[in-house]
């Protein structure tokens, strides 16, 4: 496995809980050519929405996150992850030494993944949970987890089922906001409208918007 193979990061954030049970690591991938109708992070489809780093400085930035002891897992978004698919192989190996729990979210199909290549097939050994297939807008029943109902979630570490299902059947699962150098970030599965209602509350007090291509 190559380590010098560099991946596109668009943003690094801790802790997430909007996503998954427990402080999450949240690492995003830049770069998705499906752009779905509603997508919630569409500055994210271009690949060089991210930065490129090396194997070995991202593992730099992660480490001090992994080695927190109220860490409660990761969660890897995007963008696709699986559109880098031969970089997030060497990411995913990394994390899977320390994170029991790593929940990865993908615009294609279980199925597509496993006819995407070599690279793609063994990301899947080192998943613990992943949630499958595009967004579909008109889908979105305000699942915790999933933006939209054809989505799935595959165990693929059957020991983690539980977890998961204490944390869907918990209290109610708010969007997380985050403050960044260039703006606030919202985290978590958003409402249908939610992109929408934040552009019209912003323009009534005269800001506008700049995060849709
Ligand atoms: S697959 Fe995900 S990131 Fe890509 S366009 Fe669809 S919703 Fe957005």
């Amino acid at each position: 496995m190559s380590c010098s193979q560099t991946v596109n990061i668009a943003r690094i954030l801790y802790p997430v809980r909007a996503l998954g049970p427990g402080n999450r690591l949240g690492i995003w991938l830049a770069g998705c050519p499906r752009r779905c109708p509603g997508c919630s992070n569409p500055e994210l489809w271009q690949a060089q929405a991210g930065q490129a780093l090396s194997q070995e400085r991202l593992q730099e930035l992660l480490r001090p996150f992994l080695s927190r002891e109220d860490l409660g897992g990761v969660v890897v978004t995007g963008g696709d992850p699986f559109f880098q698919a031969d970089a997030l192989l060497p990411l995913l190996a990394y994390l899977d030494r320390s994170v029991p729990d790593i929940l990865v979210y993908t615009g294609y199909t279980y199925q597509q993944l496993l006819h995407l290549g070599k690279s793609a097939r063994a990301c899947l050994q080192h998943i613990g949970v992943l949630i499958d297939g595009p967004y579909r807008q008109e889908e979105n029943d305000g699942h915790p987890l999933k933006g939209s109902a054809n989505q799935q979630i595959y165990f693929l570490r059957p020991e983690l089922r539980p977890r998961y299902e204490a944390y869907l059947e918990g209290p109610s699962h708010p969007v997380q906001n985050f403050t960044m150098k260039h703006g606030i970030i919202s985290v978590g599965i958003h409402r249908r409208d939610f992109a929408d209602a934040v552009a019209q509350q912003a323009k009534k007090k005269g800001i506008i918007l700049h995060d849709r291509p």
